[in-house]
């Protein structure tokens, strides 16, 4: 039985249904709504009351979306990626981001490898030109979508962003590739895993045949991967994309497979999500897309769901949720949740 002034958590809708993971809120004594949280419109008429919010990877959390909660004590990001929450702002409100930084690293380098096969592979190519007849009909058809196909072993691999995720495609993708590099300010050469060789963005620009991202969406990587980056890249090299869509120029993407220099793009993620019916990227067969669903698998989903539920029993139990996108937070006058002297949850 939860009391009138009991505190209020609002869960976006797109997170799915609420679940007894979820119900653990309730048994933690507060009331948990599931919402639609789209735009400032509906964060305002769903969340105005809310202490705290879990959010996937798209409500925008902008500035002015938090200024408009002064009941908001902390933000709960069911992932890793936050670049849709202010964390600036959130910082400057006192208002801890909690996210869960690691449950899906094998899923989502999984999916890269998997686009980056589809495309070298032609999967989705032949298989869209079967299913119209064309085997039947005129198998020189097939022929024509399946050239140019080139053996996994003679190709260079090169990696935008070794974190999580990007070692572990590195490290599955070292069986497969002639060679692996990888591009990244925040990782010293000695710490490169084995048979990844770590290079300046220009020299993997120029060596790989296949380019995965798995930088996080910040001001510096915005439209990293546009028309210069990708007039760069080696004759029909493939991109891939898991990371968040902001990060490719979508129109450069288009540009460069129309102009014939990029081979196939793999989109996990785009700019605008979901995609609309006449989004350009949607007319372009060697553009492969996965609707952001690169973390998906049960158990991935498991863990995401209980370690976001932990962040919510924090921070109404008065502790500290065990990851923060801002730390800094906790030193703020303003701060708007209580910590125990325990400090952070275990
Ligand atoms: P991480 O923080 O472990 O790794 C990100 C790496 O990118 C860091 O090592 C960082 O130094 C590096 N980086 C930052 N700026 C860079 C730049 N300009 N060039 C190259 N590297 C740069 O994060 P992670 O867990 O590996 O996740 C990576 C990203 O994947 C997340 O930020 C998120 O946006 C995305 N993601 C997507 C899905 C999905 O469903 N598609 C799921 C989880 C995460």
């Amino acid at each position: 039985m939860v009391s009138a002034e009991a505190p209020v958590v609002v869960m976006s809708e797109r997170l799915g249904a609420i679940t007894d993971e979820e119900r653990r809120i309730e048994q933690a004594g507060a009331v948990l709504r599931r919402a639609p949280l789209w735009n400032l419109d509906e964060i305002r008429a769903n969340a105005s009351d809310a202490r705290v919010v879990i959010l996937g990877a798209v409500e925008p959390f902008d500035r002015e979306v938090l200024e408009a909660l002064p009941g908001l004590s902390a933000v709960v990001r069911r992932g890793v990626g936050h670049d849709n929450v202010d964390t600036d702002a959130a910082t400057a409100l006192g208002i801890p981001v909690a996210i869960v930084p690691d449950a899906s690293v094998e899923e989502v380098s999984d999916q890269a490898l998997a686009l980056l096969m589809a495309i070298e592979r032609r999967i989705t190519l032949v298989d869209a030109a079967v299913r119209a007849g064309q085997w039947e009909r005129d198998p020189s058809e097939i022929q024509r979508v399946r050239a140019g196909a080139r053996r996994f072993s003679e190709l260079t691999l090169g990696v935008i962003g070794l974190g999580r995720i990007g070692s572990a495609l590195a490290r599955k993708a070292s069986t497969l590739y002639r060679r692996i590099l990888a591009s990244d300010p925040a990782v010293h050469a000695a710490a490169a895993p084995p048979g990844v060789e770590l290079v300046h963005l220009e020299a993997l620009i120029a060596e790989a045949d296949h380019v995965s991202v798995h930088a996080p969406l910040v001001p510096a990587t915005r439209n990293l991967v546009d028309d210069l980056f990708l007039g760069k890249l080696r004759p029909g090299a493939v991109l891939v994309n898991t990371s968040r869509g902001g990060v490719v120029d979508e129109a450069a993407v288009l540009r460069a497979i129309e102009r014939g220099t990029l081979g196939g793009a793999g989109l996990d993620v785009t700019v605008h999500e979901p995609l609309e019916g006449g989004d350009p990227l949607i007319g372009e067969q060697r553009v492969v897309l996965t609707a952001h669903s690169g973390s998906w698998s049960t158990t991935a989903q498991a863990e995401l769901r209980r370690r976001a539920v932990d962040a919510v029993v924090a921070i109404l139990e008065d502790r500290v949720p065990n990851v923060l996108a801002n730390p800094e937070v906790l030193d703020r006058p303003a701060l708007r949740i209580a910590i125990d002297a325990q400090g952070a949850d275990s």
